[in-house]
């Protein structure tokens, strides 16, 4: 690997980008000769759109096509937009996606959002693009969520980003100490960064084959203002690190990933949580979020900051107050190691145990892929046009599994696995 080394011995930054771009389409998206690619990127991140495009047709890509978002064109519409603006959406783009992905094109996206880039924008506006946003999208959505196709979603760097994690340090600096966060928790600074992630999916069915043995019929979360029992669906299954789409082709939803999670019961949750870390959700932050749970839905929300975007967020549907996640990871984790805030889901829902409220995952069911939505429904999937994790877990959060016989078994301890 001497050609990929600069005169210090130390990977250049190009060649890490080019090493994310590798692993993007080879471990992310186990890219196959002949498949399209539909990617989506902030204008940022062309750097690294270009790289993936090149590793994308060197694997035998037949095409690549790459759709560009800018944040500062999404502000001028909030600034400038008529009022009914906010009721629309480019439906015919979601549209071809999914037409796209049906014809068998793999998806990437690469994420770089600016955490707080709504934040001062009229909650009821931003709601309503979200809404309308949302259910465009549904069917392109439930192609992915459904593993139709292979996908994956790696970060990028941009300035508002990096800004937004080390506010205190200037942008250039900023950038580089988030680069550098990035390329080790996507493992790509290794000698072979394809086996390190090899190794790393290994490890993490591990953890599922222990746990999928278990078949809990609860997680109970204990610590912190959290009592949450959380009861897991009928026949469920743990799923972590890579995942065979029904396309055959075995894919890394998420890069990085530390989580193992599978699907609770939409009517099975009781008690109280509170979050651990703020989310970040489509431009504002929701801070100390507590909640607390009744048959499956929330029956009572409060949140420190950003408590009216959480209430809007609850009124999208029916399935908003009911959880379609649970997934743990050690308080030990690299991304939780780190000691960062990363104000993006694909970072912080893998530094900490965390749930999602809305929509479920249905390969997190035994046959859940080749199951009818009222056959979901029956096991306990929960369903929503929206999908939003928020981070429970810490240092001070115990879990316990009950059994099927009503007994408790240490799951966790203080934040880390119990065995
Ligand atoms: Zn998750
Ligand atoms: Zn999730």
């Amino acid at each position: 690997m001497d050609a990929l080394r600069t005169e210090t011995g130390a990977v250049s930054h190009d060649e890490r980008l080019d090493r994310l771009a590798l692993i993007a389409v080879h471990v992310g998206l186990g890219l196959r000769p002949g498949q399209e690619l539909v990617m989506t990127a902030p204008v940022e991140a062309l750097p690294l759109a270009r790289r993936i495009t090149e590793h994308a047709y060197r694997a035998g890509a037949s095409l690549v096509t790459t759709l560009f978002e800018d944040e500062e064109a999404t502000l001028a519409r909030f600034r400038l937009a008529p009022d009914e603006s906010f009721d629309k959406t480019n439906g015919w783009l979601y549209d071809a996606m999914a037409a796209a992905y049906r014809s068998g094109a793999a998806r990437l996206a690469i994420r770089g959002d600016d955490p707080a880039l709504l934040a001062g924008q009229d909650p009821d506006k931003v709601a309503r693009a979200n809404r309308a946003r949302s259910q465009a999208y549904r069917p392109a959505l439930e192609l992915i969520t459904q593993y139709a196709i292979n996908w994956s979603i790696v970060a990028y760097a941009t300035p508002a980003w990096a800004k937004a994690v080390f506010p205190d340090e200037p942008e250039h600096r900023a950038v580089a100490l988030l680069w550098d966060a990035i390329f080790a928790a996507s493992r790509v600074d290794g000698a072979d960064p394809v086996a390190s992630w090899r190794e790393h999916n290994r490890s993490l069915q591990a953890r599922c084959d222990l746990l999928n043995a278990k078949q809990y019929r609860t997680l109970h979360f204990k610590g912190e203002g959290t009592d949450l029992q959380v009861g897991l669906a009928d026949g469920h299954l743990w799923l972590g690190g890579s995942t065979a789409a029904q396309n055959g082709i075995v894919c890394n939803p998420n890069i990085p990933t530390e989580e193992v999670f599978t699907t609770p019961h939409k009517d099975r949750v009781e008690g109280t949580v509170r979050s651990t870390k703020p989310l970040s959700y489509q431009g504002t932050l929701i801070e100390d979020i507590a909640v607390r749970f009744e048959g499956g839905r929330i029956v009572e929300a409060r949140a420190r900051t950003g408590e009216e975007v959480l209430r809007k967020v609850l009124e999208t549907d029916d399935g908003a107050r009911r959880l379609g996640e649970v997934a743990l990871v050690p308080y030990s984790s690299p991304i939780s190691r780190c000691g960062l805030l990363f104000f993006n889901t694909l970072f912080d829902e893998n530094a900490a145990s965390h749930i999602a409220l809305g929509q479920a995952y249905s390969n997190c069911l035994q046959g859940g892929l080749a199951m009818s939505a009222e056959e979901l429904a029956a096991r306990g999937a929960n369903s929503s046009l929206i999908h939003i994790d928020w981070m429970i877990g810490s240092q001070s959060i115990d879990i316990d599994g009950i059994t099927a016989a009503g007994e408790a078994e240490a799951v966790m301890r203080s934040g880390e696995w119990v065995s």
